[in-house]
């Protein structure tokens, strides 16, 4: 089950990893975070002398055919990852056109000791996200082991996050490190957190977040709540919001946990005031207003400087942080200060002694961008398979590993 407790030697390793990075006009990989997060694992199976053959999907090239309906090999192939991976690991890897087939075959088998091949995007193949049983039995076909540690894919049942792993028995599958830290530190959110604990929730929708908000309800002591979903909280509280987004179908939602919170003695906390817009621009004119008391015409894009001051005293007292989503809308400098506010109160907490963990997506972009990556607990490489994780749910990925 513990990767170092695996003898790779002389083994073929088949290895599930997400390298789905981020990529410019020229397919120059401008971020390698997800390739630097795989190293340790790779590197731990190629010096106990193990080949590594490596698995992963890129952007979701089925969705975005050619005029002529094929597939756009060029901007979406994964050769383009295996200049920086090479220099990474220190070894030339090598590249197949195909995930599986003759060729993949034929090089997974001449593949030597300390060798690394990286295979073509698997979402090339229409089964892939589809689960498909005869692609992902291809795919075991071509390793002795496999090792998931993809964490941003866990939460699909595709072939080779899932399905995959069912042709491995259990002394032949293992997560790989990023996978098992990312596991790790969800846990300590999950059992037993340190108290006082503290969520904080932002970003565009309530109704992307209600699973996450109704569950955390239930463990933590504060939960902060910011960003766009405020207003529709505050809207069920008898505010006016202006044109602040407010989804009307989730009134009743948010009216339901305030209800909810009360019950279980959970303190939320609402930005009190907001710096509000007339414009969705970042050179919209703004002034800064009681969250409540949006006139029509204008919007709440950052929360204000009174929500910031609350926000940053209930970060003070915590022990244990949950991060998920800007307080604004932190792509535009305008509308960033909150969500940059927000991330060093955490980080200064947790210079402190609190464990802090970011729920990746935009909130890990936050965090990255002002260079506090270092200073936080953990920073997920996962958003959508995190959320899933700590609302409870089993992922698949997780899930066929175990088994
Ligand atoms: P999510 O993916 O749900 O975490 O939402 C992230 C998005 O929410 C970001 O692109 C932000 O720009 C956006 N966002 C945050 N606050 C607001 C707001 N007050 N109004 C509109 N969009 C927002």
């Amino acid at each position: 089950m513990d990767i170092n407790n695996f003898d790779f030697k002389g083994k073929k390793v088949l290895i599930r990893v997400d390298f789905n990075v981020p990529m410019d006009k020229n397919r120059q990989v401008t971020d390698d975070t997800r390739l630097r997060g795989a190293v340790p694992t790779l590197k731990h199976v190629l010096n106990v002398g193990g080949a590594v053959i490596l698995m992963s999907h890129l952007d979701r090239p089925l969705k975005k055919l050619l005029e002529d309906g094929t597939i756009d090999r060029n901007k979406y192939t994964l050769r383009n990852v295996v200049k920086p991976l090479s220099d990474l690991l220190g070894v030339e890897v090598k590249f197949c056109d195909e995930t599986v087939g003759e060729m993949a075959q034929k090089m997974s088998k001449d593949l030597k000791q300390g060798e690394v091949l990286l295979l073509e995007n698997t979402r090339f193949y229409a089964g892939e996200e589809k689960g498909d049983e005869a692609l992902a039995k291809s795919m075991a076909a071509l390793g002795d082991f496999y090792i998931n540690d993809a964490f941003g894919a866990a939460h699909r049942a595709h072939s080779s996050t899932t399905v995959v792993a069912h042709y491995f028995d259990k002394d032949h599958k293992c997560f790989g490190y990023l996978m098992k830290a990312e596991l790790d530190h969800a846990k300590k959110l999950t059992d037993n957190p340190e108290r006082p604990f503290v969520a904080v929730t932002g970003g565009a929708k309530v109704s992307d977040k209600i699973l996450i908000l109704e569950k955390l309800l239930g463990e933590v002591d504060h939960l902060i709540i910011g960003g766009g979903m405020a207003y529709t909280f505050i809207k069920a509280q008898g505010g006016s919001v202006g044109n602040s987004l407010v989804e009307e179908d989730r009134i009743n939602t948010a009216l339901e946990l305030l209800e909810k919170a009360k019950k279980l003695g959970v303190k939320i906390h609402l930005p009190v005031d907001s710096i509000v817009a007339d414009a969705f621009d970042n050179a919209a004119n703004t002034q800064m207003l009681k969250s409540d008391q949006i006139p029509s015409g204008w919007m709440g894009l950052d929360i204000g400087s009174e929500a910031i001051k609350e926000f940053v005293e209930v970060i003070k007292g915590a022990k244990t942080i949950l991060w998920n989503g800007p307080m604004g809308v932190f792509e535009m400098p305008n509308f960033a200060q909150g969500t940059h506010a927000i991330a060093q109160a955490i980080a200064d907490r947790t210079k402190k002694g609190a464990f802090s963990l970011i729920g990746g997506g935009d909130s890990a972009a936050a965090v990255n961008q002002m260079g506090l990556g270092d200073d936080v607990s953990f920073v997920s490489t996962g958003g959508g398979a995190m959320l899933e994780l700590l609302e409870g749910k089993e992922l698949p990925g997780v899930a066929a590993v175990m088994s």
